[in-house]
């Protein structure tokens, strides 16, 4: 999984701006930025910055614009915790263990200050003592695909046909890979449809 990843952070200084509402080139440094609230963005390799989109405009106004169409989008938890997931799944291909996966919960948790270090401890003693047990074996994350909802699938067919929109271009519209993209609309790879002529 090496594809570029659309990235909520501008890391690119040498390219010209684009104004996210209007899309004129800003190439003389007067582009204005913000960061909004958007639970559709994970950051590649940063939890800090999930959930926060970063915005360029070309004026107060187009930025002011943006800012109140992204105040109206709603903010949902649970996507941006799906996002989170195929980000762990991203960085650990082999897939992980039950075991790692509530280590890593746990470790979260306790830099969260959800639970103190000695709960933390202890469950890791625990988690010692259960490993090798039924149900704690290491058993790869990647064995199970999870559901794939079949309407965005539909969705999707639908704005292909009609509007040419392709998984690159709705992954970068998401901020998301392409590869997760393709994983909740259960396409393979996109390759010209060949028909038959009679
Ligand atoms: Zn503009």
């Amino acid at each position: 999984m090496t594809d570029s990843e659309p990235d909520a952070v501008g890391e690119d200084e040498a390219q010209p701006e684009l104004c996210d509402r209007c899309g004129a080139v800003i190439d003389d440094d007067s582009e204005l930025y913000a960061v909004v609230r958007d639970s559709s963005v994970v950051h590649a390799r940063d939890p800090k910055l999930d959930g926060g989109r970063m915005i360029v405009a070309c004026s107060r106004e187009h930025l002011r614009d943006l800012r109140e169409q992204y105040r109206k989008l709603p903010f949902v938890d649970a996507e941006l915790w799906s996002g989170k997931i195929y980000r762990a799944m991203d960085q650990h291909p082999a897939g992980m263990s039950e075991e790692e996966l509530v280590h890593s919960l746990v470790y979260r948790c306790r830099e969260l200050g959800l639970i103190s270090d000695a709960t933390a401890s202890r469950t890791y003693q625990r988690l010692r003592a259960l490993a090798g047990q039924p149900g704690f074996t290491a058993e790869s994350v990647s064995n199970f695909p999870g559901e794939q909802p079949s309407l965005l699938g539909q969705a999707f067919d639908l704005a292909s046909k009609e509007t040419g929109l392709s998984v690159p271009q709705l992954a970068h519209e998401l901020a998301w890979t392409s590869t997760r993209v393709q994983d909740l609309l259960g396409v393979q790879e996109q390759r010209p449809v060949l028909r038959l002529v009679q």
